[in-house]
Order: structure tokens, then sequence, then C-alpha cells
């Protein structure tokens, strides 16, 4: 890794440090999903960044990909389990972090829970180990109560890429990558009370820009355009002006043509609680050791 892609990875960790103290201070009952949303994502445009993609805020069986709408009703409540994952790029090179909160304190348990395992996670990477010891170590880190989710992995991170090829999962598995000095990575355990899998459930606002071809009819081309600005980049139908009924309709043409990709939310098969945590690391870049940049 050279010293300006360092440079920026560690720049955009210390504004998502200072957005996961926002997210935290942000999530209190009675609060719209929308403004817990917007308040972190203008926390990183405030310090000079963009968000890398739409702040995620899954609650309780829900563990990714649910951002909230323009319209939202989801108001926090005191018992909810909630996934706020958030992430920001500097020159491309992103920080991928995420928390969980629980306002009442009734599930803190399973929290704490899932932020020893990523603690004891992040200890275990040094340049040599595989992704196959480190999964096994990793399942080994959740006591029985809990599964961890087999099929959601944390995943190599590239300048203007976050799932850049290689997975990462939190289970056994026979991969022989080797993690090497220099490797940006985002590590990311799921634990549930749940079955351990995740399944489709409804689209969750969240969409991606898959193709750039021409397309029929004049708001189709005006979305376009607007989606050629996200920079390839996850986004949302609440970052875009004017997003209204001819809108929506256009949109969902551009999922149909193929233009667009549109992300369900991932969901519990058994509709078990999920809590996650993440955090960014560089591996063994700091003399040996790994700097783990979205964690104070
Ligand atoms: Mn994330
Ligand atoms: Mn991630």
């Amino acid at each position: 890794m050279d010293e300006e892609a360092k440079k920026h990875y560690v720049k955009a960790g210390k504004v998502i440090q200072d957005a996961r103290q926002v997210a935290r201070e942000t999530a209190e009952p009675g609060t719209n999903l929308k403004e817990i949303a917007e308040t972190v994502e203008q926390e990183i445009k405030d310090q000079g960044l963009k968000p890398a993609f739409p702040v995620n805020t899954s609650l309780n069986e829900e563990a990714a990909h649910y951002t909230p709408s323009k319209d939202e009703e989801k108001v926090l409540t005191e018992n909810d389990v909630l996934k706020i994952d958030i992430g920001a790029q500097s020159n491309g090179f992103i920080a991928d972090t995420a928390l969980t909160v629980n306002p009442s304190g009734k599930h803190q348990e399973i929290i704490d829970t899932v932020e020893k395992v990523l603690e004891n996670a992040l200890q275990f990477i040094e340049p040599g180990v595989t992704i196959g010891e480190f999964g096994t170590y990793v399942q080994e880190q959740v006591p029985e109560k809990y599964n961890p989710v087999m099929n959601l992995t944390g995943h190599y991170l590239d300048q203007h890429t976050q799932h850049a090829g290689v997975s990462i999962p939190n289970v056994e598995n026979t991969s022989s990558h080797k993690f090497k000095k220099g490797d940006a990575v985002a590590i990311e355990p799921f634990i549930t009370e749940g079955s351990g899998k995740v399944v489709h459930g409804k689209p969750g606002n969240i969409y991606l820009q898959e193709a750039d071809r021409n397309v029929r009819g004049r708001t189709e081309r005006k979305l376009m355009k607007t989606i050629n600005g996200f920079d390839g980049l996850p986004f949302t139908t609440r970052w875009i002006s004017n997003y209204g009924g001819r809108q929506k309709m256009a949109m969902r043409k551009l999922v149909q043509n193929g233009m667009v990709k549109s992300y369900d939310v991932l969901k519990d098969g058994q509709d078990g609680l999920v809590a996650q945590a993440e955090h960014t690391v560089l591996v063994g870049v700091d003399d040996g050791d790994n700097i783990v940049t979205t964690r104070r």
C-alpha cells in the first residue's frame, strides 16, 4: 500500500469515528430512521467527504441493506435493535463500519457479544493468516446461545470499490487466501438468536448503477444523468431531488432493464434478532501491526 492510499484510508476512518459518535447520539427512541441516516450522512459531508453508500438502518430481524426513504415512517422504539452501517470515502478509499444500538438495554447482551467477537477477530488478523483459519476462529468466538450469520461476510476494499472480490466469512471455510501486509479489509461479524442464515426481504431503498447505455424516455434519461453522478457507488432515492411518482416509475424501468440494481433487505430466515459490528483494517501497515481506521 502506498503512502497516498494509506493517508486517504486513515482520513476516511477519522471521519467515520465521528460519524459513529453522531449515530449513537442520534439513535434515541422516538427518532425517525430518516433523521438518523441523514444526520450521520451530514456529519460525513460537513467534514468534507462523501458517504460511500447510504447509511443503513436495519431493525431487529433485519441484518442489512435497509435505508430510509424520503417519506420514511419508521421511528426507533426503545426495545429496537438497530444496526447502523456507515461508510465514507476519501478519494475513493473507503472506511466501512457498523454498530448496533438498543436504547432500553434489554438486548444489550447480543450487542456486547458481537462487539467482543469483532475485537477478537481483529486481534487474530495478521499477514500469513488464511481466510479459512480466520473464519474458523471467529465462529469459535460465538457463544452457543447465538448463531453466526453464515451468508454475510466481511470483504476486501479497493479504491472506488466497497466489495473488492474476496469475501471474508465469519464461519469455518476452506479458503487458503492469505492476508498480507497492506491489505484493506472490512471485518463484520453478524450474530443472531435466529437461524444464522439471512434471506431476501423487501426492497431496501438502496440501488447501484449496473450499466451505462442510452435509455428511452425523458424521465429515465434525466434520472440516469443523476445516477451517473453517484460514481458507481451505491445510492438511494432519498438522495435524488424531486423524486416523485414519475421518477419512481422510471426507476422501476431502469431496474427492469438492468441499468440499475435494487438491493433487498436481508433478514434472518427465522426472524431472530440480529446484531452486527464492523471495522475497517489496514493489515500490518504500522510496523507490522494493523491499523483499525474506524476505531478511536
Ligand atoms: Mn458496512
Ligand atoms: Mn462492509
